[in-house]
């Protein structure tokens, strides 16, 4: 039997996760198959149908229905509730579960480079749901945040539920300050600076010995990235981020770790012209 899989949400045509899922069942001799299924909010229930009566074995979910899904499922993680997001599904035995792989997934992105959170300035750039997965994540790690938003309540909101959790957290407006010269890790999770934009905020002054990653990853090294770099901090963009939520979905579907050599290969082949919409999974 072929296991079929699938990325939902809109737009889908230009994920990476198809491609990348496909040559990661193909390198262990899986036989399944991972579509594209364009699905609005308004069409979210009946595409959920369509799936289940189709026997898919589980799916990954984008923007924007991470949120939209959550009372549709069976059951879902603790660490997904807390987030209130979902990027993965399993079905078991009929039953839809929910997960969410993008935090874990940023982080095990650093960690992988022998990057330790633990203690660490974190300065978060966005409070939106990129944003909120990651500093659930981090706070697990025990990183100390600072959350700088265009809204600044959101991101007042976002620290009140880190600090409710027992974490760290402080929050500000989108905007340079002293935070600059303290920060350890540095994360834009913006969506600007994918048409070439300028960042609304310079980096002048920032700790050299930072790292920096942006979540964009096409173009590759955005303006935000290339100020970061010419201060002599580290940069990464979301590339690896990407990589590592989509092992983690892999491990969830078939209880085994993913090829993961294989799949980074197919990222970085595929990586260029993605930013169609603003949104890149
Ligand atoms: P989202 O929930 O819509 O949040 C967007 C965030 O960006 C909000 O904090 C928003 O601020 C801020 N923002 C948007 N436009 C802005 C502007 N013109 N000036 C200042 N701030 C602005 O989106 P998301 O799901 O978090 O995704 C954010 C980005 O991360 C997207 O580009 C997405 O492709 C990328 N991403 C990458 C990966 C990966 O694996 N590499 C995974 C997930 C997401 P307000 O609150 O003020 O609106």
């Amino acid at each position: 039997m072929v296991n079929k899989y699938a990325i939902i949400g809109f737009p889908v045509d230009h994920s990476l996760s198809p491609p990348m899922h496909e040559a990661a069942f193909r390198a262990v001799g899986i036989q399944a198959e991972y579509h594209r299924l364009p699905l609005k909010i308004n069409e979210l229930g009946r595409g959920l149908e369509y799936l289940k009566r189709n026997n898919y074995a589980g799916w990954n979910v984008t923007y924007p229905l991470k949120e939209e899904i959550l009372p549709l499922l069976d059951y879902i993680t603790p660490e997904a509730k807390t987030i209130g997001a979902v990027n993965t599904v399993k079905v078991v035995d009929g039953l839809v579960q929910g997960f969410n792989t993008d935090g874990p997934g940023f982080v095990q992105s650093l960690t992988e480079k022998g990057y330790s959170l633990e203690g660490k300035k974190v300065v978060i750039l966005g409070a939106g749901g990129a944003a909120k997965s990651i500093a659930v994540s981090l706070m697990a790690n025990k990183a100390k945040l600072l959350i700088l938003n265009r809204t600044p309540d959101k991101a007042q909101k976002l620290a009140r539920q880190i600090t409710g959790l027992g974490g760290f957290a402080d929050w500000g407006a989108l905007a340079s300050g002293y935070w600059l010269r303290e920060v350890d890790l540095l994360i834009q999770t913006t969506p600007l600076g994918m048409k070439g934009e300028q960042y609304p905020l310079s980096l002048k002054g920032i700790n050299p010995e930072a790292w920096v990653v942006d979540l964009i990853y096409s173009p590759e090294v955005t303006e935000f990235l290339t100020e970061a770099a010419s201060y002599g901090c580290k940069i990464w963009n979301g590339l690896e981020m990407l990589l590592y939520q989509g092992a983690l979905a892999w491990k969830i579907w078939l209880d085994k770790d993913p090829p993961l050599e294989i799949m980074r290969k197919v990222l970085y082949e595929n990586r260029n012209g993605r930013e169609k919409n603003g949104f890149q999974t």
